[in-house]
């Protein structure tokens, strides 16, 4: 069977040594005689599966010893609630930057626990640049400051990290974590679904400073309760076994290519084919602000309509699948996470010349 190159924004493509050794591994894992799926999550093979994923991934992100790793379940949405009865404690006010549908979708969450407000934000030009923000446009008492890291839906991401002075910064990094080495030392908080570019949905990590556990509301409910799952090591309940254990195949994987330096080099070259394309066609345009794009996920359209859905029906019958854009904002997107090789790239580049010069 012919595997086609999926541009889904997520859940979106695992790499296929990923895949197949899960497939070896199914029935019997490592002389258990039993799967990943069937096994107790407080058994020592589990045991050994949890510890080395968190073990690879702090150090794969360069995660530094003051921070906890969880992993955790309800997606990025039950964080949108998590973080403010977290971490709205002291003032009960938090500063949000809105550059998108999620970071809207947080705001929204967020204004049932306190005083939020919104620092910045990009939706008067359809949320196609990032805002440029410094230490003054942030309120020194505000308990946390909120951004997406980088824009799914709209195909935008930081390329700098707000200084917010004391203030702890919290990242949602869904769709670029693991893309490239990040800072974690500028962040407060990290955290993602597993789905865009670490595993299967199911599992969502969070990434926390330990100093800022310790004062979530009473009526926190005990699994978004991030003190409570740091103390019981992510096993509050039963976490998502099979997620985590692919997540650490992806964390062997990017470790065997060269880590993150690698990993940022391979997702700049594929993301520069696709934009230089995009900046030559007379038919197909990117909409962002050049220097706020995405590496991630590409948005482009051809202005009309009726073109992009004649182009995604055509695209998908090559093989190239999920490449319409959001519901909510048309066009197409092609997301290419870590695990779309630079081919799938190349060849949809090469399928895109060849619909411009046949509806030119
Ligand atoms: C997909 C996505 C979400 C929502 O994730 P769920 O796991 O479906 O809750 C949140 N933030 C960003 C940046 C995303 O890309």
């Amino acid at each position: 069977m012919a595997r086609v190159f999926n541009f889904s924004a997520g859940p979106s493509m695992l790499p296929e040594s990923v895949l197949n050794r899960a497939a070896a591994e199914m029935l019997d894992y490592k002389g258990s005689g039993q799967s990943v799926m069937e096994m107790s999550h407080r058994s020592k093979v589990f045991e050994e599966i949890i510890q080395e994923a968190e073990a690879l991934f702090r150090e794969v992100l360069g995660i530094p010893e003051n921070y906890k790793v969880l992993f955790l379940q309800g997606g990025a949405t039950a964080q949108f609630a998590g973080i403010p009865m977290n971490f709205m404690n002291k003032n009960q006010k938090a500063d949000y930057v809105l550059t998108g549908q999620f970071s809207t979708k947080a705001y929204k969450e967020a204004l049932k626990y306190g005083d939020v407000r919104v620092v910045a934000s990009s939706k008067e030009a359809t949320f196609s640049y990032i805002p440029k923000l410094e230490r003054k446009d942030f309120d020194s008492e505000a308990d946390y400051v909120y951004v997406c890291f980088n824009n799914t839906v709209y195909g935008t991401t930081y390329h700098y990290i707000p200084d917010t002075g004391d203030v702890p910064l919290f990242a949602d990094v869904s769709s670029c974590f693991l893309s490239e080495p990040m800072d974690v030392t500028k962040f407060g908080l990290i955290y993602g679904g597993a789905q865009k570019n670490i595993g299967p949905a199911g599992l969502t990590v969070l990434i926390v400073r330990e100093d800022l556990l310790g004062n979530a509301r009473d009526i926190t409910p005990s699994v978004i309760d991030y003190t409570q799952q740091a103390a019981a090591g992510s096993l509050l309940n039963t976490p998502p076994c099979y997620s985590i254990y692919i997540c650490k195949l992806i964390l062997e994987w990017i470790k065997n290519l060269g880590g993150l330096e690698a990993m940022k080099e391979r997702n700049l070259a594929k993301s520069k084919l696709l934009y230089d394309y995009l900046d030559s066609s007379k038919l197909f345009t990117n909409g962002v602000n050049k220097e706020d794009r995405s590496m991630m996920n590409v948005t482009f359209v051809t202005g009309n309509p009726d073109l992009d859905a004649k182009f995604v029906k055509e695209a998908t019958a090559a093989g190239f699948v999920n490449l319409k854009g959001h519901r909510s904002v048309g066009g197409m997107r092609a997301s290419i996470y870590n695990a779309m090789p630079y081919e799938g790239v190349e060849q949809l580049v090469a399928f895109m010349k060849q619909f411009e010069s046949d509806n030119t």
